[in-house]
């Protein structure tokens, strides 16, 4: 093994290192962190329903009821009544045969393409998915191909002509760091053609786009024809934790004999999955919520464009601003740190080298007024660093 020590160095030396702050209290726009009151703007909780008193009080009673750990694996005898009935009101509410539940995000990647694909198959990924995607794709041991972001005719390239075994091409829905949507009305067309399968993780577009908050694959008037395999995830816009892929019965039940990260993994407590369903029903009637985010995000953009800030092709709750370097990224996030508020710096290898950006986002729990006091933060650190 190599010595640690130096490695740790070298990532304080290329402004790559690491931390972790303290929250103290519930999710909300404004935290204690690490002692010190907060505006934040890094949350993944779009509709503001983490703490939400329905999802809360779903919780407790799903603790009574259940207790806390499910004591076992979902093919042993962790599967509970509450995680039976929140798949059946996922597969309903995303128009698919079945769902089925995963612990994290994380782990439905990876167990969808290590049961989906076998050593050598054709997996195409775009550039920029998520680290589990990609992850799931190496452990898979298929043939990983990445495409350039959003480049529909390198992946022409790549997908074979004949129909016979066609692969499977894995997307993000919502880009996670860049907020953009893939290109999926043409992916799945060229998917159509090639015989391969569409995978869509949506982790940042369910509950924020689409009718009643269905997603990326609704937002575009597509369904289960054009997109077979969807991923959720439940700790993002639903607010508790978990995830699901949602499809035909005989996916779900590939999964369910062959998904490792299923299996071979305590089934996640069951007063969660009470909770999601909760959260399930609040996202469904969540309109005035989407319809408060998108005014933020107007607002955001307007300002930001105003102020002539750097940002990106997104209309979704994440809106980053791109800095380049590193060291200008935590130099801009510091200078908002000064000022009361947090918005995280990403840096590679989370992005490419050299699109190192805050990354900015907008949950409709936010205030107009909190947006207009990020907007007047970032016009002074911005300002600083000209001077
Ligand atoms: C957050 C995220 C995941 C991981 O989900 P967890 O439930 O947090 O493990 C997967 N895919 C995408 C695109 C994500 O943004």
């Amino acid at each position: 093994m190599k010595p640690l020590q130096p490695e740790l160095e070298r990532r304080k030396a290329q402004h790559l290192y690491r931390r972790r702050r303290m929250v103290e209290g519930a999710q909300g726009p404004e935290l204690i962190v690490d002692g010190r009151q907060m505006l934040t703007f890094c949350s993944n909780d779009y509709l503001g329903l983490a703490n939400h008193p329905e999802v809360i009080s779903a919780l407790q009673r799903g603790a009574e009821r259940y207790g806390v750990g499910s004591g076992a694996a979902h093919l042993v005898t962790g599967h509970r009544q509450a995680h039976h009935a929140l798949e059946e009101e996922l597969a309903a509410f995303t128009g698919r045969s079945r769902a089925l539940l995963f612990s994290s995000g994380y782990q439905a990647n990876l167990g969808v393409l290590g049961a989906l694909l076998g050593r050598g198959e054709l997996l195409c990924e775009d550039r920029l998915n998520h680290a589990s995607l990609i992850d799931g794709g190496r452990l898979s041991r298929a043939w990983m191909r990445r495409f350039p972001h959003r480049d529909l005719v390198v992946l022409g390239e790549l997908l074979p002509r004949s129909k016979e075994r066609g692969g499977l091409v894995a997307t993000d829905g919502v880009f996670s760091m860049d907020g953009d949507l893939a290109p999926l009305p043409e992916m799945a067309r060229l998917c159509r053609e090639r015989g391969a399968w569409l995978l869509v993780d949506d982790a940042h577009g369910l509950g924020v786009l689409g009718r009643e908050g269905r997603g990326t694959i609704d937002h575009f008037g597509l369904g289960v024809d054009e997109v077979p395999i969807l991923v959720g995830t439940l700790g993002k816009a639903f607010g508790t934790s978990g995830a699901f892929v949602a499809g035909s019965e005989v996916l779900i039940e590939t999964l369910i004999q062959q998904a490792r990260s299923y299996i071979y993994t305590t089934a996640p407590p069951p007063a969660v999955a009470e909770a999601t369903r909760a959260s399930l029903r609040l996202v469904q009637a969540g309109e005035l919520r989407r319809q408060r985010l998108r005014e933020l995000i107007a607002l955001f953009r307007e300002g930001a464009g105003a102020l002539g800030l750097p940002l990106m092709p997104s209309e979704t709750p994440i809106q980053p601003l791109l800095a380049g370097t590193s060291a200008r990224a935590l130099a801009w996030s510091a200078a908002l740190e000064r000022q009361g508020i947090l918005v995280s710096a990403i840096r590679p290898p989370t992005v490419p080298d050299g699109s190192a950006r805050l990354r900015v986002t907008l949950s409709a729990a936010h205030s107009r007024q909190q947006v207009e006091r990020l907007l007047e933060a970032l016009a002074s650190a911005l300002s600083m660093e000209s001077e």
